[in-house]
């Protein structure tokens, strides 16, 4: 497959076009950011990590019954995706309270919830991700009715699937955001990525961070705990 320009370069990845014009190639960089690219970084080998690690969690949804945009991992840091018209809303779900949740609400990092929580965000960096409900993103025209009954009911799902599988290598799955875009015929499918930058991952037992937390709060061995994570889910 023959890779064109650059379409796209976001904080963590650089999207190119190919010859067909319904696949992309997503590449993986080692840039970091947070707080809304206020902090900048390097996580030595974190592209590597995180391509390998998404497609992985990809190929394992998309055989648990959610469609995805997965099509084939080229190398290290470089994958061919469908092309999709993303949906402009962060889909957070939580199964234990951390960073955002437990800042908002005025309540400590770690408490287990009965029933996971979902809320969404509006992709906008001008505006900062602000915080949206499902009745304020039909008025923005964000998504139709139908298609945030598919997001909730598939990220619920795949919440199902992916805490149940971290739980056999040890960690627990705290939190994690979601992306999903429409194919050119309207199909919903999963999309972005599915790793340490966009999950809270913590040791079942120790309860040590595996995630980017390491880097937002300068807690040291960044590089270590994406390593670890590769680690759990590969095996040595
Ligand atoms: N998250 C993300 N991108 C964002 C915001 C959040 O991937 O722009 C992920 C984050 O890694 C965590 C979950 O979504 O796993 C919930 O994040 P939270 O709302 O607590 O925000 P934060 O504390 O990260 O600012």
């Amino acid at each position: 497959m023959e890779i064109k320009e650059m379409l796209y370069e976001g904080k963590a990845k650089q999207v190119f076009a190919t010859e067909n014009p319904d696949i992309v190639m997503v590449h993986y960089k080692d840039d970091a950011t947070a707080f809304n690219g206020l902090k900048k970084g390097t996580i030595t080998g974190k592209g590597v990590i995180n391509n390998r690690v998404t497609n992985f969690m990809m190929k394992k949804l998309e055989a648990a019954g959610i469609p995805t945009h997965f099509v084939e991992e080229l190398n290290d840091r470089d994958t061919l995706v469908k092309k999709v018209s993303i949906v402009p809303l962060e889909v957070i779900i939580r199964n234990i309270s951390a960073g955002s949740f437990a800042k908002r609400f005025g309540v400590e990092e770690g408490i287990v919830f009965e029933n996971p929580t979902i809320e969404y965000s509006y992709k906008n960096d001008d505006l900062g991700d602000p915080m949206i409900n499902t009745a304020q993103a039909l008025a923005l025209k964000l998504a139709t009715p139908e298609e945030i009954e598919t997001i909730r009911t598939m990220a619920f799902k795949v919440n199902d699937i992916m805490k149940a599988f971290f739980q056999e290598v040890g960690v627990d799955l705290v939190d994690f955001k979601l992306e999903f875009g429409r194919l050119s015929d309207g199909t919903i499918v999963l999309a972005d990525e599915i790793s340490p930058d966009t999950c809270r991952f913590w040791d079942s037992k120790t309860h040590e961070k595996l995630d980017k937390d390491r880097f937002r709060r300068d807690l040291g061995g960044v590089e270590d705990a994406y390593e670890e994570m590769r680690r759990r889910i590969f095996g040595a």
